[in-house]
């Protein structure tokens, strides 16, 4: 049965750390459980966030209505077929728990989105994507409430419209769908995905093991990004810019050290930690909010910033890139509301 707690406190339930209050907080332990917290809203006309970690969100001081979490987790191998296992995981499951455990048990795929904040139920909404692997190559299906027509319905790979960090869930019909558990299909033989050279710098031969990419996920990872228990940040605050090829170009003799990378045909990725380095802002303080010393693409609280705080510092980031490199950003964090 559910227990909506009224006036709830979410300033450590979102890892800005920023100062936030929840009309009411409802966990579900149980499909039912959301059912019902569907119906509690619906009866009071009032708007509902789904929050898992709260690593990729950005609360206002007071968010109305009801904040819904998932507290189911756990995983279960559903089928073993030839080299392959698919596992269902539930919503509610720490997302790298879930990489370590599956590496113990040798179901492999995961290894590179180690270290990645959050929950499972999280991972399809910006299909969350580390060193070459993205969510997406590893997905089957999910099962999630739907609102629209109040029920729970299946959604397979396709019809989740994955795309770089983007979903259905995210930008389509964002708040429609309540992740409940999702499918995975990993393999029993081991892989390794070695693309990125900030990963294979790391390891000691060319064809390393499961646990020793794992390993090396987790140390560069915390080499590089603040552990938002001690300093607030929700990781990238900025997408990569997708530019046209021409523009790239012309770019690339103004600049000739940008970091690119092949995306689509005809259109190349952008680093945009680079772009905000060159920018001047790597290490830069306004208050309490700042430009983590070590990876320009994470903003941080250092303690009592508030949302406004951070509009004025990413505005002003977003500003003096384009007016450098006529290249705009797009924040990757949800605003809410
Ligand atoms: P939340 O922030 O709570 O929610 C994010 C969005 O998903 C919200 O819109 C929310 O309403 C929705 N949502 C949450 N749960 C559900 C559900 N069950 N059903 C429907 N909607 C739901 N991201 C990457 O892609 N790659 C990285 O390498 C990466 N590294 C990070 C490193 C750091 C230090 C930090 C702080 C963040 C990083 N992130 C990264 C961002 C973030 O961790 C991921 O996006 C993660 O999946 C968010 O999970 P969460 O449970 O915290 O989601
Ligand atoms: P990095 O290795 O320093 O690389 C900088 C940027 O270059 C990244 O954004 C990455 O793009 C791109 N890149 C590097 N090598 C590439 C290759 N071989 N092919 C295509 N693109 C390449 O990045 P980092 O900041 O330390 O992060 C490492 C990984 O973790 C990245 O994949 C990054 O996306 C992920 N990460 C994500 C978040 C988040 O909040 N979303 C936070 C921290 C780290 P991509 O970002 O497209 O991979």
């Amino acid at each position: 049965m559910i227990q909506p707690i009224e006036n709830a406190d979410l300033s450590r339930l979102n890892s800005f750390g920023f100062e936030s209050e929840a009309q009411f907080l409802i966990k579900a332990a149980t499909d039912q459980d959301v059912c019902d917290a569907m119906n509690f809203a619906a009866q009071r006309d009032l708007p509902v966030l789904v929050l898992g970690g709260g690593s990729n969100l950005v609360l206002h001081s007071y968010v109305p209505g009801v904040v819904l979490q998932l507290s189911q987790t756990g995983y279960s191998l559903v089928a073993q077929e030839n080299d392959n296992c698919l596992i269902d995981v539930e919503a509610g499951q720490n997302w790298h728990q879930l990489v370590t455990e599956t590496v113990a048990r040798g179901w492999y795929g995961l290894e590179n989105l180690a270290f990645i904040p959050g929950t499972v139920g999280a991972a399809p909404v910006q299909n969350i994507g580390a060193y070459g692997v993205e969510l997406k190559d590893r997905f089957v299906s999910l099962r999630a409430f739907d609102r629209e027509v109040g029920q729970v319905v299946t959604l397979t790979a396709s019809q989740c419209h994955f795309a770089y960090r983007d979903s259905l869930f995210k930008s389509i019909c964002p708040g429609r769908y309540i992740i409940l558990r999702i499918r995975l299909k990993l393999s029993n033989s081991y892989k390794p995905v070695l693309a990125y050279g900030a990963l294979t710098q790391c390891l000691q031969n060319e064809a390393p093991e499961a646990d020793e990419v794992l390993a090396a996920v987790i140390a560069t990872r915390q080499s590089k990004l603040p552990d938002p228990v001690e300093l607030g940040n929700a990781g990238s605050f900025f997408e990569n810019p997708v530019i046209p090829v021409d523009q790239y170009k012309k770019l690339r003799m103004q600049y000739p050290q940008l970091v690119a990378f092949k995306d689509k045909p005809g259109f190349m990725k952008l680093a945009a930690g680079w772009l905000i380095d060159q920018a001047g802002w790597k290490g830069y303080r306004e208050g309490n909010l700042g430009v983590y010393a070590k990876q320009a693409l994470v903003l941080v609280n250092y303690g009592g910033g508030t949302v406004k705080d951070l509009r004025v510092l990413s505005e002003k980031i977003q500003a003096s890139v384009y007016a450098k490199f006529g290249v705009s950003l797009s924040p990757e964090p949800r605003f809410y509301p």
